[in-house]
């Protein structure tokens, strides 16, 4: 199929871009197009105006403080799988990255891009959450807004990002030494969207969890921490067989997402694996 027609419009600045916004009909950012190209293809999105912000400056900073990590919106999931960064935080990217679709589509898509997308199966959203990021948003009054990812998610393909507003950039603080992560998604042949995905990150005391987040993802209508199973696990050393308790507490405490392929038991089932495995991935 081919898409509806449009008014292109590559605005070289942050403020020309934010002006294009306001004065135009259903207007959309475009980042790699690697969602939006296909959903307009599909005439599942059909904006009157696509506002290309390929090339404005500072918009692909990619660095890695001692403190924190700093993603600009044009940083493709690419630049990140093959990143030389030391960060303990952009290695536990690079692994994940590889889920991500294709090397064609990790190529022009971006890190930003997906989480503006907000897909309940995207890695960089579950990620978001359960690394404790938090978004950079700019919006028509030229202000830097801030919005923590615990606030950021609220529906499939809505977040809080409003329409006259760009996402900047997203940064996430720098993972300290006594701090685990693990990663595990089901996804039915590679390069799939998932059907389900576990992002954890515990913060230990020797062998001992003491705090952290479990984010599952794909199975629900946006990611979500596994509050009961990460107030399991609290206090508890972590095992095989506390993973296991705290993956079933996990499947057993989520909202299920419905969808025409799977059924709510067999996404059950599959949020236990891959909760157990991500949490193994942790010891
Ligand atoms: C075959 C295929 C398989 C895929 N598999 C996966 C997968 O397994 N996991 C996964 O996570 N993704 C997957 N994707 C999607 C891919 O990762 C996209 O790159 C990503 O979702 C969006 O990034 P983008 O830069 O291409 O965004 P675009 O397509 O350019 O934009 C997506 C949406 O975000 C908005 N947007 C983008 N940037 C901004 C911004 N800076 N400010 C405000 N709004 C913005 C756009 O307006 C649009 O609504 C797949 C895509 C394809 C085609």
């Amino acid at each position: 199929m081919k898409a509806s027609n449009f008014l292109y419009l590559k605005p070289k600045s942050l403020d020309e871009a934010l002006a294009y916004l306001a004065a135009n009909e259903e207007p959309r950012i475009i980042a790699g197009g690697q969602s939006l190209v296909a959903a307009m293809n599909m005439k599942l999105a059909q904006p009157e105006t696509i506002i290309d912000i390929g090339e404005i400056d500072g918009l692909n900073i990619f660095e890695a403080t001692s403190n924190e990590v700093h993603i600009g919106a044009l940083v493709t999931h690419s630049e990140i799988e093959f990143s030389k960064s030391s960060s303990k935080l952009i290695s536990f990217l690079k692994e994940v990255s590889k889920n991500i679709a294709h090397t064609p589509i990790r190529s022009k898509g971006t890190f930003c891009g997906a989480v503006a997308n907000s897909d309940p199966a995207s890695e960089w959203c579950s990620c978001l959450l359960a690394l404790d990021g938090s978004v950079e948003v700019i919006g028509q009054d030229r202000q830097k807004r801030i919005v923590d990812s615990k606030e950021f998610f609220i529906a499939p393909y809505l977040t809080n990002i409003g329409f006259d507003e760009i996402l900047v950039s997203i940064k996430f603080p720098e993972i300290n030494k006594h701090t685990k992560l693990g990663f595990n998604e089901y996804a039915r042949r590679a390069g799939d969207y998932a059907i389900a995905m576990c992002v954890s990150k515990l913060d230990m005391k020797g062998e001992k969890v003491v705090d952290g987040n479990i984010v599952i993802g794909a199975a629900t209508e946006t990611p979500i921490i596994a509050e009961k199973a990460k107030n399991f696990l609290k206090g508890k050393r972590l095992s095989e067989e506390t993973s296991w308790e705290a993956a079933i507490i996990a499947s057993e405490n989520i909202s299920i997402l419905p969808d025409i392929d799977s059924s709510e038991e067999y996404k059950r089932d599959i949020v236990k694996a891959v909760t157990y495995r991500s949490l193994l991935a942790c010891s």
